[in-house]
Formats: C-alpha cells, sequence, structure tokens
C-alpha cells in the first residue's frame, strides 16, 4: 500500500485514522451488482467519455486511473486526446459528440486544460456538458441544483469526503465545520454538503483573519488549500475530525525533513524515490485531532470511487428517464 509505504497511517498516530482506500474498495463493491444490473437491463455497459488534452503528467496519472478503475468494474472508457496545441474548438467537438452519444452517459474532462485553449476554456467545455452526464458535478447547472439541495450529481471530492464522515459514523448536524479553501471543486461544494447536513459552515480562505483561531472552533475541519502542511495543530481543537483534502507533491529533502523529521518514513520514502506526497495537514495535527484522513490513502481514492458511484448513477437515471 502506497498509504503504509509512505508512512502516511503511521505518522498520524494518535487520531483515529479514517481509512479512504478501504472505504473506496467497499463503494466499488457495492456499485459491482449495479454495474451487473444495467449491463443485463440495457445490453451495454455504463460508459465515460475521456477527454484529454495536453501533456500534464499529473492528468496522465488521474486519467490513467480512472480508466484502469472504471474498467475493472465494468464500466466502457472511450478516451480522447488533443494535443496541447489544439484548438479549444476541437474540445468542444468532442463533449458534444459524447453529449449526442447515446451509449455515453458520463463525460469527464481532465483538468487543466492547456493555456492555449485560452483562460476560460474550462468554464466554455463544463458549460457545454449535458447536466445528464455531468458526472464531475462541474457545470453551472450541476452547481445550481446544489445550491437548492437538489443535486444528483455532485463533485466527486466533496462526495467523498462526506462519504468518509458517514462511514466514520461522525456527528455533523448542529456540529461547528471550517472548510479552508473555497474552490469550484473542492471547498465550496463540501461546504454546501455539510450546510444540507445541518453543520454550522465556515468558509475560509487566503484573506481570512485569524485563520488558526477560526480554524480552532471547528468540530470538523477540512483543509483543501494546496499548501503542504499548513495546517499545524494551532488550528486543531481538541478531539476534533481533521480531513486532509491537500496532495502535495514534495522534491525537496529540507522541506521532507523540515514537515516530517529527520527519522521520519517519509523521509526513508523520499531518499527511495526523490519524491513523497504531503497533505496540507502538518503530521503534528494528529497529537490533537480525534480522527483524521492520511496522505495518500485518505481523501483520494474516494475522489474515484465517487466518479464511478456517479457514471452508474447517471447510466441508471438516463435509462429510467427513456422509459
Ligand atoms: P485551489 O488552488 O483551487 O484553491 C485553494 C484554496 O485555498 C483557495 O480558496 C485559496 O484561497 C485557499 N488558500 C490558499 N492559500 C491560503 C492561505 N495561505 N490561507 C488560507 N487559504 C488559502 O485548490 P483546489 O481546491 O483545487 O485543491 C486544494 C488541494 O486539494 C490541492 O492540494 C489539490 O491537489 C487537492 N485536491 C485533492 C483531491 C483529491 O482527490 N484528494 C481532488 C482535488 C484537489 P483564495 O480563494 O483566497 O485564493
Amino acid at each position: 500500500m502506497q498509504a503504509a509505504a509512505e508512512g502516511g497511517a503511521v505518522e498520524r498516530e494518535g487520531a483515529r485514522l479514517l481509512d479512504g482506500a478501504a472505504l473506496s474498495q467497499a463503494i466499488r463493491e457495492r456499485l459491482a451488482p449495479r454495474v451487473e444490473a444495467f449491463i443485463a437491463a440495457a445490453g451495454r455497459p455504463p460508459a465515460l467519455g475521456l477527454l484529454l488534452a495536453g501533456n500534464d503528467p499529473g492528468s496522465e496519472i488521474y486519467v490513467r486511473n480512472k480508466i484502469r478503475q472504471s474498467e475493472a468494474l465494468g464500466i466502457a472508457t472511450d478516451l480522447r486526446r488533443l494535443p496541447a496545441t489544439a484548438p479549444f474548438r476541437e474540445a468542444l467537438d468532442i463533449v458534444e459528440e459524447f453529449n449526442a452519444a447515446d451509449a455515453v452517459d458520463g463525460i469527464l474532462v481532465q483538468s487543466p486544460l492547456p493555456a492555449g485553449m485560452g483562460a476560460d476554456a474550462e468554464a466554455r467545455v463544463f458549460d457545454a456538458i449535458s447536466p445528464a452526464k455531468d458526472v464531475d458535478g462541474f457545470s453551472p447547472v450541476s452547481a445550481g441544483r446544489l445550491v437548492q439541495h437538489r443535486a444528483g450529481l455532485v463533485p466527486c471530492t466533496p462526495a467523498g469526503v462526506m462519504a468518509l464522515l458517514d462511514h466514520a459514523a461522525v456527528d455533523i448536524a448542529g456540529r461547528r465545520a471550517v472548510v479552508i479553501g473555497r474552490s469550484d471543486i473542492v471547498g465550496k461544494p463540501l461546504a454546501l454538503l455539510l450546510l444540507h447536513r445541518h453543520a454550522t459552515v465556515t468558509v475560509c480562505h487566503s484573506r481570512t483573519v485569524d485563520l488558526p483561531q477560526v480554524a480552532a472552533a471547528a468540530d470538523i475541519l477540512v483543509a483543501a488549500i494546496g499548501r503542504p502542511a499548513f495546517v499545524t495543530r494551532d488550528f486543531v481543537k481538541p478531539g476534533a475530525t481533521v480531513i486532509d483534502v491537500g496532495i502535495n507533491a514534495l522534491t525537496d529533502r529540507g522541506e521532507v525533513v523540515a514537515i516530517f523529521g529527520p527519522g521520519s518514513k517519509k523521509l526513508a520514502a523520499f531518499e527511495r524515490r526523490g519524491r513523497v506526497l504531503s497533505g496540507d495537514v502538518h503530521p503534528d495535527a494528529a497529537a490533537v485531532a480525534g480522527a483524521i484522513t492520511p496522505v495518500p490513502g485518505g481523501v483520494g481514492p474516494l475522489t474515484i470511487a465517487q466518479l464511478l458511484s456517479n457514471t452508474v448513477r447517471a447510466a441508471e437515471d438516463r435509462r429510467r428517464e427513456d422509459q
């Protein structure tokens, strides 16, 4: 296991560990009979259309994992690639082809799109995705439905966080939740999901004043920032549930030593590979938290599990509407 190899779990002793890898496996096992039932009824598998434009190495890995896990579950995939130099119109053409294809149930456009497609390319491409096939939940229609608490397809990472909280039987109603980060893909939708479950939600960002004090009021603290080990123990109320969404690659040995310590398993992993992952939460927070997610092996595996779940759901819903 990558988490164990990097010492993600080991170095978070003290707090209860929320194991996203195990829950992801359980979600996939629950989806398997639904995929079989769909195939039996529809005479074809649920299918995911993916667009990968450009050569971003991280995107290559994400897309490969999404395809591998989809196919392992019996979901068909159709990957279209575009070079980094392709005009935006070609991305739109592929989305429109997927929209029109009866046998495509979900559409995923991997971020980021190449810079040459323009600053507003992602927004425009999300505008074009049919809401019934919007398995990432990023279209304005999906976002609007989420605000109104009548969402079908919810963004995958926030949905994964909610699944993890529920699986760990963390109380949400009436609790104080602080979400650090206000992106459209993580922070904002997660704040809404927590609000719909009756948490009292505060959303923080780079302009928040007295951030550690605000965070330290949280029963549920979510870090979705993109800064390694930013959330130290001072941010954490004793006993709080801490969800670390951040995935940050560390390639500087000094930074690994500063965060994880000279005798740490992370440093040993770094010496072998020249690279390790850090969350947005400092390892010392585990001494104060009641429960915490490891990185890797926490929120990450749930993001793909929720993508599979959204794809199966989109396939079932589309079939129901056709009948
Ligand atoms: P974005 O860069 O879109 O958003 C980051 C947010 O953090 C912004 O709202 C920003 O505030 C806030 N922020 C940045 N610096 C500070 C600071 N010093 N103090 C307080 N807030 C700050 O990132 P994403 O939401 O896309 O991703 C966040 C992290 O989650 C990344 O590490 C990413 O890799 C990871 N991620 C993990 C996924 C998973 O599957 N586990 C999936 C998606 C993302 P402002 O708005 O003011 O700029």
